[in-house]
């Protein structure tokens, strides 16, 4: 069964796409943390950090130059903004397809919430 990302990917669920190649997808979080929450998603389902590979690189590439991209758009480059991959339950992951937070738009304060 397909993730809900790669669902997003093959228009069968909504999203608001702020970026997309041929290897990656970028769209706003449906619950956003901070005033520009954006997602980056490799189009390969990939269940979490753990499970990159070394043929992975060009997915991993492609993320990065995207995060590039999109954070000049939306003109959060200069003054900065946060990166986040959650990894499985202690990092609170939620969907299990390979994805970056883009978080930014105003200063995040610390990075690690308190419990
Ligand atoms: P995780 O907790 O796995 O790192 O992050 C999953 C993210 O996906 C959450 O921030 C959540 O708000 C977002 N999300 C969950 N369902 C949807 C959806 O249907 N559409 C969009 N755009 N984001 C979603």
């Amino acid at each position: 069964m397909s993730t809900l990302f790669t669902k997003i990917i093959n228009r069968e669920i909504p999203a608001s796409i702020v970026y997309e190649t041929e290897k990656v997808i970028a769209f706003n979080d449906i619950n956003p943390q901070a005033p520009v929450h954006v997602l980056v998603v490799p189009k390969k389902e990939i269940p979490t950090l753990n499970d990159i590979e070394a043929k992975d690189c060009e997915y991993l590439m492609e993320m990065y130059k995207a995060i590039k991209e999109i954070t000049k758009d939306l003109k959060i480059a200069e003054d900065g903004y946060r990166v986040i991959t959650n990894c499985n339950s202690h990092g609170g992951q939620e969907v299990f397809h390979l994805h970056f937070h883009i978080l930014g738009g105003e200063a995040l304060g610390s990075m690690v919430s308190s419990k």
